[in-house]
């Protein structure tokens, strides 16, 4: 009998696992699937002249967190990390259907056509607004708003930050998406100052290490490298086409019941599923915290790689990457031209476009395969003219299972985990952040609080 089992082998419930493996804790890590990573997921494409590498789900993570970059040393593949390239370079918003620069640089701000005079002078007036006098949670658009006007919010950092949380600004969380922006705030007293006072703090405790450090991080193998090796150096019972059915609770600790029949025991689990499918598994032992998690909400994702032949898709402009606000009304959410922003992720005289879904309409993730490829097409034409065909396609899906975390999502969480019975323990996106180093931070986290 392990003394702890870990539900659902994503990054979450892997880094749970690396970390009970560190601290000397027996440990059964359980996945419904034939494979390990969950959403972190490449398909390596061959071709005579090399290999395409292909990131279904997560790409690259941020190192401000350090905890991906942390994992990647502790597993000696930091060698690996590579820089993704600069994330803001080259970068476009939809606006009423023709891409526009972000305009990232004062004299291209200044001459942008996506926001008017009044909109510019606004955000310029973002050192002179007075900071939150209070620490309570607001949305993204709240914020944005309060900080820089209405008008940036609808045309430019509203589009970027829902694009990346694949979500509406409206409702979203900013404690939860960008709680760097309220970081800054309090301890700057605004976002300008904050940039400045950072980057001089910054270039005086520069070390040797955040030399070699990216502000991103990839894996020249792409972001399975991360989890395969983890995979790899683990020593525990590790169980594939795990399916969990029901956990329930004998006199010695928890029972979790497998599709197979099997049953497993322990006095401890980790859930490191998404808190809708926790919330189905928790019924039986834990009804109100159940009936909790199911109330956060989980929209559906996607992304489709399409693969030309370079020549195909010169473009007059160098396009990194396209966010689509969703007043747009457009099917898609996101377009990257992943080949240009990482050379090396395609052989020469290969392009790489990697589409995003989901978030403006979410019933395109339920489409048949042939009628996803019609409807990316049919957007990759309109909006950046790209009309060839791609030489493969390669989707990817998640029904149900990208938390939505609304304003006060903190408190709630905190509110559950309370309600939680004893040696019952939560991790991953639904709960503290969605990015890579949030959920492998909650994964340790959770073995921490459970030893
Ligand atoms: C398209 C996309 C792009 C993203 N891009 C980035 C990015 O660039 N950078 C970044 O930092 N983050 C990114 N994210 C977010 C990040 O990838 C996810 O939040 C993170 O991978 C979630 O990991 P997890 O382990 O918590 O959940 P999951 O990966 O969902 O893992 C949960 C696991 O539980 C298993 N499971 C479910 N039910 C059961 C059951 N009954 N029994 C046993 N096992 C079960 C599932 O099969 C799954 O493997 C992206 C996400 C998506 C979808």
């Amino acid at each position: 009998m392990p003394e702890l089992i870990i539900i659902g082998g994503g990054i979450t419930g892997l880094s749970a696992a690396w970390e009970a493996q560190k601290n000397g804790i027996s440990y059964a890590l359980l996945e419904k699937d034939s494979r390990w990573g969950g959403k972190v997921h490449t398909e390596i494409v061959e071709f005579p002249e090399g290999n395409a590498i292909i990131d279904g789900g997560p790409e690259s993570f941020i190192t401000r967190k350090p905890e991906a970059w942390d994992l990647a040393g502790e597993l000696g593949i930091q060698d690996s990390v590579i820089n993704p390239g600069a994330e803001t370079r080259h970068m476009y918003i939809l606006d009423s259907g023709t891409p526009v620069e972000v305009p990232l640089a004062p004299v291209k701000f200044a001459s942008s056509r996506l926001m008017s005079g009044g909109g510019k002078l606004r955000m310029m007036l973002e050192p002179f607004q007075p900071p939150k006098a209070d620490d309570a949670d607001e949305s993204l658009a709240d914020f944005v708003t309060r900080r820089l006007g209405r008008e940036a919010l609808d045309k430019f950092i509203g589009p970027i930050l829902g694009g990346i949380y694949n979500t509406d600004p409206e409702t979203q969380s900013i404690l939860v998406s960008s709680p760097i922006m309220r970081e800054m705030e309090s301890e700057y007293g605004g976002l300008v100052k904050a940039v400045i006072g950072r980057m001089r703090k910054a270039r005086k405790n520069k070390s040797a290490s955040d030399e070699r450090k990216p502000r991103f991080g990839a894996f020249s193998n792409g972001l399975q490298e991360l989890t395969d090796e983890m995979v790899r150096q683990l020593d525990g019972d590790l169980r594939l086409s795990a399916n969990i059915t029901q956990v329930g609770k004998d006199e010695s600790g928890y029972e979790v019941f497998l599709e197979n029949g099997e049953k497993l025991s322990a006095k401890k689990l980790i859930f490191a599923t998404p808190a809708n499918i926790t919330a189905k598994l928790l019924v039986d032992i834990a009804k109100e915290s159940a009936e909790k998690l199911a109330t956060i909400k989980h929209e559906n994702i996607g992304t489709v790689t399409l693969i030309y032949r370079e020549e195909d898709i010169q473009s007059d402009f160098l396009i990194h990457g396209l966010m689509i606000p969703r007043r747009e009304n457009r099917a898609i959410d996101a377009v990257t031209y992943t080949s240009l922003k990482m050379p090396t992720r395609a052989p020469k005289s290969y392009g790489v476009i990697r589409v995003f879904f989901g978030g403006s309409k979410p019933n395109v993730a339920e489409v048949s395969d042939a009628d996803l490829q019609k409807i990316v097409q049919d957007e990759l034409a309109s909006t950046i003219g790209i009309t060839a065909e791609p030489i493969q396609i390669i989707p990817f899906r998640w029904l149900k299972s990208f938390p939505q975390a609304n304003v006060g999502h903190m408190g709630f969480v905190d509110e559950i985990e309370k309600s939680l019975p004893e040696g019952i323990h939560l991790a991953g996106s639904s709960y503290r952040g969605i990015g890579v180093p949030d959920c492998i931070q909650q994964g340790r986290q959770a073995v921490k609080n459970a030893i």
